[in-house]
């Protein structure tokens, strides 16, 4: 089939499952992590930003804290992620560092993709993170999620990470090499479809539940993945990473399902804030920050000159222009009370101004829709 075309994708988010990290034996297959390390440290040369989301700190630390997974209760679980978690970073911080990366812990809960003052917190780190090059290392915060408040499996955390960053393109690797008409693994006249284009309501019921011993997501799951991704503007790759150096094989034509991308991570955003119907205040700013807006700059202090309304960070505010026109919106990044404070002031001077260390920004360019002409607000 054909090879995947990774060089259309700067900002890829590689989720690794657990069957592929941990052996039958409980241990991590460190020989098969260098070999993804090589092919990721390839990636970083060639210019892409990279996110891993990594399962395998239960299965780990089942084994080190002697837990029977099957019979296990839900404290013993989490105890085995705290202490599988360790290691599992641990791995990842030596591998890439052969290739002179740094690796970054980040744990995530539901909350903090999906509430939007914390979302801005996420996503501003993971920024800086990829910024500096480094390869933030994610898993779902399994010390402090409870069963009602998890993402449950590494897939849908992946797609929401994914959605959180823009980023273009989410590889999920596991122990299946793409999507089925059915379960290849009960029924032989399943078919491999390589291309997605529309994700069907029957193709959900298609994907059947093809769990394997160690992971906690089937095809269902990845399926859903591949829903949040796609609607984000993120093309979602299903492919097998049962063997060594998975993502070179993937671009040498390796079988895999890709699902299309609708749109762009930016356009997708936009239109989100675009069709927000509960907008909390307004930044009313000056020529200087309409220009500068008009260039693809974020919204500075410096170029508001009145706040109105009572919103919180991660609120949507509605940015006006010096002759009262609505320019556009975005999602603030300081309460009504703070922006009132920066209003006119210099980034310099945000520290003075609070009492604490603030954020250069007012409204962040990735979370900012200007409105061209009226249409653009339906
Ligand atoms: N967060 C879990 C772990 O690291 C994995 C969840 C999953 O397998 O999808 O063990």
């Amino acid at each position: 089939m054909a090879a995947l075309a990774l060089s259309d994708y700067r900002r890829l988010v590689v989720k690794v499952g657990s069957s592929l990290l941990i052996d039958d034996a409980g241990e991590l297959n460190r020989h098969w992590l260098e070999t993804l390390a090589d092919d990721i440290g390839r990636l970083a040369r060639d210019g892409h930003e990279i996110l891993i989301v990594s399962s395998g700190a239960i299965a780990i630390g089942s084994s080190v804290l002697g837990i029977n997974k099957a019979r296990a209760r839900l404290e013993d679980l989490q105890a085995a992620a705290a202490a599988g978690q360790v290691q599992l970073v641990h791995a990842y911080q030596g591998i890439l560092g052969v290739h002179g990366i740094a690796a970054a812990q980040v744990l995530l809960t539901p909350e903090d993709t999906e509430n939007r003052r914390r979302f801005l917190n996420a996503r501003g780190t993971l920024a800086r993170l990829l910024e500096r090059n480094v390869i933030p290392i994610i898993n779902e915060n399994d010390t402090v999620a409870t069963e009602e408040i998890r993402y449950g499996d590494n897939d849908r955390l992946a797609a929401r990470v994914a959605q959180l960053v823009m980023a273009d393109a989410l590889i999920l690797l596991s122990d299946v090499d793409g999507f089925y008409t059915a379960d290849p693994g009960t029924n032989p006249a399943a078919e491999h479809i390589p291309e997605v284009k529309r994700i069907t309501t029957d193709m959900q019921g298609m994907a059947g539940e093809t769990r394997s011993d160690v992971g906690s997501g089937g095809m269902a799951t990845k399926v859903q993945a591949a829903r949040i991704a796609t609607h984000a503007g993120c093309s979602t790759v299903i492919a097998s990473g049962a063997i060594d150096h998975p993502i070179s094989a993937l671009l040498s034509g390796a079988r895999h399902t890709v699902f299309r991308a609708e749109g762009t991570p930016a356009a997708a955003r936009k239109q989100w804030l675009a069709g927000v119907l509960e907008v909390q205040g307004e930044l009313c700013v000056d020529d200087g920050a309409v220009s500068a807006l008009r260039n693809g700059k974020s919204l500075l202090p410096v170029g508001v000159v009145e706040v109105i309304g009572n919103f919180r960070r991660g609120d949507v505010v509605n940015i006006i222009g010096p002759s009262g026109e609505e320019l556009g919106r975005g999602l603030a990044e300081y309460s009504n009370t703070e922006a009132g404070r920066l209003a006119g002031c210099q980034s310099e001077q945000i520290e003075d101004k609070l009492g604490y260390r603030g954020r250069s920004v007012m409204v962040h360019r990735d979370e900012l829709v200007l409105f061209d002409n009226d249409s653009d607000k339906s």
